[in-house]
């Protein structure tokens, strides 16, 4: 899909070779994910003129790929708001925002409600209510899914099929480089590429971004090769503050495969949810003693002690069983054709995995409507830290955000719109960001991976600070490739020195070299942004508490 609405003012002919055409809109929505499209939707309901910019086709997303499924409470099955919030607050080590993750939780099921109304289906159980069931870290049956284990897939099929429905503008295969700027430093629309490396820019009142994570930092992900944090980057580069980036959460399951790079088939945690364990070569349980949750502890927690196991008996892998699944093949279909794609049937052998990276627990700080503390800058989804994870996401909570936040982000847009807030129309200029420092993704990869992944310790996170360092070279950013290259970098630099600064293990920042959680010196949140130069500057408490 590429459409192009009336109500936006299209790209003209050619008047010069840089930008090569503009265009103007209310709302320029970075991302086709679940928190993008709701909100282009929502912006288009309010009656803003909104283009979506995308750098992929529009159905290419972390969101595509998930699993699980959402996680909303049903007053009616005996779970209650207070139950969510409770065990969100558990699997967040202390760092989520209480009353940020009441609100995200209470408006979970007026948001789902609208996102069936929009054409998402969701699987049923028998007596024909929504089929719910049960992931890491939940005390209830509470996670709905769509077929069976394709979630994520349904819920982008469907919001994309109402953007064309809509006729809500979509550029496809065009990235989002760097931001507009006015002398203020309000945020007033974006530059992009197109498909060919041709820059072009869209002029508008405020720009959302909805650009996912940064699961490709590592070696080994969950995420699908779009999920390179660029409009992390690109917010950082426009002086907004991030925070929580040390929490990378890796997922405990993803298919194990000798040597395997990039994306890698997740095994969904509702596998274990339905009964399933993991147990180690010689098939001894991983899980018992461990917490009182078990094989459905938090993520972080069943991540970690799968490391150890690992770690012990010299292996790359363990095994989760799950051969006591009665009709498998039905319930997950997705894990199944992704298992039988590597010769491994799940009804008789134990399924090989290990943790990859797979979350950003962290992100640029903003409200929980989206608003991060540059003027005119908005976002939401997975890119966005808005309180509701804290040091490690609760299981299938990130659509559930995505949906909420990104409804309301939209709405913010309107209301600041409607105040007068935003800058006019004509008074942005492209910044000069074209050119910014670049190291090689393959050696990221492996930096990070070895030096910045679960057991984390001073000397590895310097070792791998320096020889980023030694090797990045300052490069125009006129290709997709170098751009996100120059995220990555720019996310490697920054979360190194974050990591590098937490001296204790919480949630998802495992450090070897200080195994302990430590209450009294780090129940914070760490907050950094760019100084003039580009580097990060981890803000100290008195600086970060005037920070969005
Ligand atoms: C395998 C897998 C399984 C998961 N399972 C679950 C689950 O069961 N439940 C759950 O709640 N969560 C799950 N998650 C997490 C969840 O899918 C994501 O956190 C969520 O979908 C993120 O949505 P988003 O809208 O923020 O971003 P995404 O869905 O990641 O979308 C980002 C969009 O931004 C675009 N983009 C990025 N950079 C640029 C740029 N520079 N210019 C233009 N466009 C750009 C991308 O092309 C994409 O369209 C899973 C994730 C994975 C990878």
């Amino acid at each position: 899909m590429s459409t192009l609405g009336d109500e936006v003012g299209a790209p003209g002919a050619k008047t010069s070779p840089t930008p090569d055409w503009e265009a103007t809109a209310d709302l320029v929505v970075v991302g086709s994910g679940v928190a993008g499209l709701t909100a282009a939707l929502r912006a288009r309901e309010l009656g803003l003129s909104v283009l979506g910019v995308t750098k992929a086709a529009v159905s290419d997303s972390n969101t595509r790929w998930a699993q699980g499924g959402v996680a909303v409470v049903d007053a009616g099955t005996g779970d209650s708001v207070a139950g969510h919030v409770a065990d969100t607050l558990a699997a967040g080590g202390g760092l989520c925002e209480e009353d940020v993750v009441r609100s995200i939780v209470a408006g979970g099921p007026a948001a789902v409600a609208r996102l069936r109304a929009r054409g998402t289906t969701f699987d049923r159980a028998d007596d024909g209510t929504l089929a719910r069931t049960r992931e890491g870290g939940h005390s209830a049956f509470r996670v709905i899914h769509a077929g069976g284990d394709a979630t994520g897939a349904e819920v982008q099929r469907a919001l994309a099929a109402d953007v064309g429905r809509k006729r809500v503008p979509v550029l496809e295969r065009h990235i989002a480089v760097d931001t507009l700027r006015t002398s203020s430093g309000d945020v007033g629309g974006l530059l992009l590429l197109d498909p060919d490396g041709a820059a072009c820019v869209v002029r508008a009142r405020a720009v959302l971004l909805a650009t996912g994570g940064f699961g490709q930092l590592y070696q080994a992900t969950s995420n699908p090769e779009i999920a390179t944090g660029d409009g992390l980057a690109l917010a950082l580069r426009a002086g907004a503050v991030a925070a929580d980036l040390e929490f990378v959460q890796f997922h405990p399951t993803v298919l194990y495969t000798p040597g395997a790079r990039g994306r890698c088939p997740l095994v969904t945690e509702a596998v274990r949810g339905e009964g399933a364990v993991l147990v180690d070569a010689g098939g001894a349980r991983v899980m018992p003693g461990v917490h009182p949750l078990g094989d459905l502890a938090p993520r972080d927690v069943v991540s970690a002690a799968i490391t150890r196991t690992m770690a012990d008996a010299g292996a790359d892998h363990v095994y989760l069983d799950a051969s006591g699944i009665g009709g498998f093949a039905r319930r997950f279909p997705t894990v199944h054709a992704a298992c039988a794609r590597v010769g491994v049937d799940p009804a008789r052998e134990p399924i090989p995995v290990a943790p990859a990276a797979h979350f950003a627990c962290g992100g640029v700080a903003t409200s929980p409507e989206g608003r991060t503390g540059v003027r005119g800058l908005y976002a939401a989804g997975e890119i966005a830290r808005t309180g509701l994870h804290g040091a490690n996401r609760l299981a299938s909570n990130s659509l559930l955000e995505g949906l909420v936040v990104g409804e309301r982000a939209a709405e913010a847009v309107a209301m600041d719109l409607a105040a007068g807030e935003l800058a006019p129309l004509t008074r942005a200029t492209p910044g000069d960001a074209a050119v910014a420092p670049v190291a090689n993704r393959g050696l990221l990869q492996r930096l990070m991976s070895r030096h910045a992944a679960i057991g984390r310790g001073a000397s590895g996170l310097a070792v791998a600070a320096s020889r980023i360092a030694a090797a990045r070279r300052d490069r125009a950013l006129d290709g997709h490739g170098v751009v996100e290259d120059a995220a990555l970098t720019l996310l490697a630099d920054v979360l190194l020195a974050v990591a590098a600064e937490r001296t204790e293990s919480r949630g998802c920042h495992v450090r070897a070299d200080y195994p302990q959680r430590d209450d009294a010196g780090w129940q914070r949140s760490l907050r950094v942004r760019l100084d003039a130069t580009g580097a990060p500057v981890v803000l100290t408490p008195a600086l970060a508490s005037g920070a969005a």
